[in-house]
């Protein structure tokens, strides 16, 4: 079985959206391998986003997820990076299709809520950064 990254940004937390977005999560048929909150620090928003380093939105998008407490998650599931990132919508919420977490929940392109892996590669990247092989069940 497939095992994505998902993360319940800042803007949600804020919100208090973490149970409506969990329990999206598990009626969407996703077991929660790994869990747990953070407030990231700004270092740690530069690793895990390394790969957009280059980009013009890079400095705003690291401050303002080490700007509060995220929820942190290891999801499995047939198909499950795809499958959450459908789940999810396209990332900027005025874009992303009905029904979607992101057309239903984001505030805009940036806080836009939730995040999950774009590959089953990047998605194995990114649980490693937040869970050790030993807090992730099943
Ligand atoms: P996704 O999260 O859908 O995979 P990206 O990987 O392209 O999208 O971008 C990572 C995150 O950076 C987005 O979820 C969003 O929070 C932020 N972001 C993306 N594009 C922009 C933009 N043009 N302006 C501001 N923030 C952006
Ligand atoms: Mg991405």
């Amino acid at each position: 079985m497939e095992k994505t990254l998902a993360i319940i940004k800042p803007d949600a937390v804020e919100r208090n959206l973490i149970g409506k977005i969990l329990a999206r999560v598990e009626a969407e048929g996703f077991k929660i391998a790994a869990m747990k909150m953070a407030h990231l620090s700004k270092r740690e928003a530069q690793g895990f986003y390394y790969v957009h380093k280059q980009r013009a939105f890079f400095d705003d998008l690291t401050t303002y997820m080490s700007s509060g407490p995220v929820v942190i998650l290891a999801l499995r599931r047939e198909n499950a990076v795809p499958k959450w990132r459908e789940i999810m919508g396209a990332t900027n919420p005025a874009e992303a299709a009905p029904g979607t977490l992101r057309k239903e929940l984001g505030l805009n392109i940036e806080k836009n809520s939730t995040h999950g892996s774009d590959s089953p590669d990047n998605a194995a990247f990114e649980i490693s950064y937040f869970f050790s092989q030993a807090n992730i069940h099943g």
